[in-house]
């Protein structure tokens, strides 16, 4: 893992020790002696982790960890708060100031890296989100990540996983407040109720007498449903080989016993923010890849979707030794129904047409609109004689029952004229293969229209 890490204290030695360590782990480093240097390095350049010193003179690091969270394009580098003191509450008022975590002086081989490498994993993960989110265009992109705020404030749903009644009663106390809590003491049942609930955040806790926590942690970081929800680990003093194996296993974050409050709260927080960013983050570029295969009016696939599937369904067919038809649908004079109904009552034709096409068709075919009133559908798995049957009822269906225009219960017949190809043994292409249907479409046009015709060969 390669990462460029920004080292930020006054006392130069200090700087040089965790440079020293970070130099020997192949990160990459950077330094700064004071706030506002610090804040400049992170406004040019790719920093994956701020490592900041909390004294320091002028700007102390609280003050560079706030303006860092509040300027949209640093708020998303995770900052480590390096304190001097084992201080509860410099800890809190860090992670309040919106640090993403902290470390304590002298810092322990074992923190640095862990927090170093967890913190670096989730910037490649939201930088990759980011980039993908902004190279499509998707208008509210812009605005989601320019935002500061993504987590909505409701109440978190968490699940402590625990075997101790002792640790359950201590932690149902802590957040009572802050969370709603289910809590499960078999680790078994814990893992089929996080798959089943969507929670914001899984609490493990080492303290089971016979299962071993980490295989619990593996198996919610495996499972699709639990892979982005953050896992929190509460562990005992002298767990430190746990630790560092749970979080290389991919758990966020952990604790140690006595668990403070504030603490406990505070890291939650984090977590749970964090998971609610990379959610819509998630979402928006899932719904922008969407927009960019789909066809606005129908919701078919677009032929942008044909032109890299269509390749890929035919090379699985000959390596299969499987069967494979296409069908291309052109609807009948069209342009007099846009002359006599105005676009918009072409478009309503255009969309039942989807409609029909779609119910006529089996969920592993590929329908799209291949562009105006022409219409694709790949079948996979399907014989000639099949698709010609297929697209006679698709014809039928179109036919039988007038089209609805508009609200006024204005009505059209409409009919629709296909030609059916399928790919042949031997030598054969998709370009081909797609030039055989196109002259049967043709075929059924100039035989009269309102017509199937399939070509063998
Ligand atoms: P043919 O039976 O030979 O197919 O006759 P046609 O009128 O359907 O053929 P042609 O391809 O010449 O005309 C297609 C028309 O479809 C022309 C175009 O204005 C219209 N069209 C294409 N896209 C859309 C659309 O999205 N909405 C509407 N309403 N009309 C569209
Ligand atoms: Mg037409
Ligand atoms: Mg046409």
């Amino acid at each position: 893992m390669t990462a460029r890490i920004l080292v930020v204290d006054d006392i130069p030695a200090n700087v040089k020790l965790l440079e020293a360590r970070l130099l020997a782990e192949y990160f990459e480093v950077l330094t700064a002696s004071n706030g506002p240097d610090a804040i400049e390095t992170c406004e040019n350049g790719k920093v994956d982790v701020i490592l900041l010193d909390v004294m320091m003179p002028g700007m102390d690091g609280f003050e560079v960890c706030r303006r860092l969270k509040s300027d949209p394009a640093t708020a998303h580098i995770p900052v480590v708060m390096v304190t001097a003191l084992d201080q509860v509450a410099d800890r809190v008022r860090g992670l309040e100031a919106g640090a993403d975590d902290f470390l304590t002086k002298p810092v322990k081989d074992l923190q640095l890296m862990t927090r170093v490498k967890s913190l670096v994993r989730l910037k490649m993960l939201t930088d990759e989100l980011r980039l993908r989110a902004s190279t499509t265009r998707n208008i509210g992109i812009e605005e989601l990540l320019s935002r500061k705020h993504f987590d909505d404030g409701t109440t978190p749903k968490v699940l402590l996983i625990d075997g101790r009644e002792s640790s359950i009663e201590r932690m149902r106390k802590m957040l009572r407040q802050v969370a709603e809590l289910d809590v499960v003491t078999d680790p078994h049942a814990g893992f089929f109720q996080a798959a089943e609930t969507p929670y914001d955040c899984i609490i493990v806790s080492t303290a089971f007498d016979d299962f071993d926590p980490l295989r619990l942690c593996s198996q919610l970081r495996s499972l699709d449903r639990t892979r982005f929800i953050p896992i929190m680990l509460v562990a005992d003093i002298g767990e430190d080989d746990r630790i560092v194996r749970a979080l290389d296993l991919g758990v966020n974050d952990f604790l140690v016993r006595p668990v403070d409050q504030h603490e406990l709260t505070a890291r939650l927080r984090t977590q749970v923010k964090r998971k609610r960013y990379n959610e819509q983050l998630r979402a928006s570029v899932t719904e922008t890849i969407e927009m960019a295969v789909t066809d606005g009016l129908t919701g078919l696939h677009n032929r942008r979707y044909l032109d890299s599937h269509l390749q890929t369904l035919f090379d699985r067919a000959v390596a299969r030794r499987r069967p494979l038809s296409v069908m291309i649908t052109d609807i009948d004079r069209f342009k007099s129904v846009n002359d006599t109904f105005g676009h918009d009552g072409g478009d309503d034709v255009l969309r039942e047409f989807a409609r029909r096409l779609r119910k006529n068709v089996r969920g592993i075919d590929l329908a799209c609109r291949f562009g105006g009133e022409e219409f694709v559908v790949v079948m996979p798995d399907t014989e000639a004689h099949v698709a010609e049957k297929v697209a006679e009822r698709i014809r039928a269906e179109i036919a039988s029952t007038p089209f609805a225009i508009g609200r006024d219960g204005q009505t059209i017949e409409v009919t629709v004229s296909v030609g059916v190809s399928s790919l042949l043994r031997g030598l054969d292409s998709v370009e081909a293969m797609m030039k055989r249907a196109d002259v049967a479409l043709y075929e059924a046009k100039t035989g009269g229209r309102n017509r199937v015709v399939a070509k063998a060969a």
